[in-house]
């Protein structure tokens, strides 16, 4: 069961029908966007591609280490929003989750720590738990094994600078990682966690988009993939204005909100 076929298929569609434009193309909003850096080897659609190793087979030969839901025995789910932190995005997202009452899991990018110190307190104040998202955002498989541990390593340091502790997970950009990696990393006992519900919110999706690709993929122990940083031209108004109605529908069906280590019982 590949959630990400499902998802891209039902994401291309309505990205067809119903793209819209994005930000409000004002150019205060397209500075903040600029004071953030560039993810290292482009957006999500630049270069998603089938892995040679499916994340299935991955999670299957490493279950352990490599982690894409929780428990299906239990009613719980978890948010994660990758790329945090940003000027423009993240703060929408901390204040949606702050309405809604949820804690959620983000996943850091090293360099844009750097550059947005007050919103990465404003994640840690305000109760979410952080994960590691490499220092700027590589396609993991590219690097060689010094490169990929110096991405994880620098960016473990800035995150502990901000919550006391190095994450014990680590989210691989675009979901790309080799068997070698993994075997690195649960050497270190940290856990790659994928997931296993994707929001497709990268492709500039509406609110309704956005919702009905989560809420019509969902089940316990999910893993849902959101987006709280982007790059300059994307929109990730979608996925901010979908927050409350996830919330609302999933707490009507008594689904309850967790973070990444509170589902899978393991250090922050
Ligand atoms: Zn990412």
């Amino acid at each position: 069961m590949l959630q990400d076929n499902a998802g891209n298929e039902a994401g291309t569609n309505m990205n067809q029908t119903n793209q819209q434009p994005a930000g409000d193309g004002s150019s205060s909003l397209m500075r903040l966007q600029a004071s953030t850096p560039e993810l290292e080897d482009g957006h999500e659609e630049q270069v998603r591609e089938p892995a040679p190793m499916s994340l299935a087979d991955l999670s299957r030969k490493y279950p352990s280490t490599f982690v894409l839901s929780g428990s299906k025995g239990q009613r719980e789910v978890a948010m994660t929003f990758d790329d945090a932190p940003d000027a423009v995005f993240t703060p929408l997202v901390l204040d949606a989750l702050k309405k809604a009452g949820v804690k959620a899991t983000f996943f850091c990018v090293g360099n844009r720590i750097e550059a947005h110190p007050d919103v990465m307190r404003r994640i840690v104040a305000e109760g979410h738990v952080v994960g590691n998202h490499s220092y700027s955002h590589p396609n993991l498989p590219k690097l060689s094994d010094a490169r990929f541990r110096e991405e994880i390593q620098k960016t473990d340091k800035l995150i502990k600078a901000y919550t006391g502790y190095a994450p014990s997970f680590i989210r691989p950009p675009y979901g790309n990682i080799t068997e070698e990696q993994i075997k690195w990393l649960a050497s270190q006992h940290r856990r790659v966690v994928n997931w296993n519900v994707d929001s497709l919110d990268w492709k500039n999706l509406n609110r309704e988009q956005v919702a009905v690709n989560v809420l019509a993929h969902i089940g316990p122990g999910a893993i849902i993939l959101q987006h709280s940083g982007g790059g300059v031209g994307q929109d990730l108004t979608g996925t901010v204005q979908a927050v409350p109605e996830i919330v609302a529908k999933l707490r009507q069906d008594g689904v309850r909100f967790v973070t990444i280590p509170g589902m899978l019982g393991i250090p922050q």
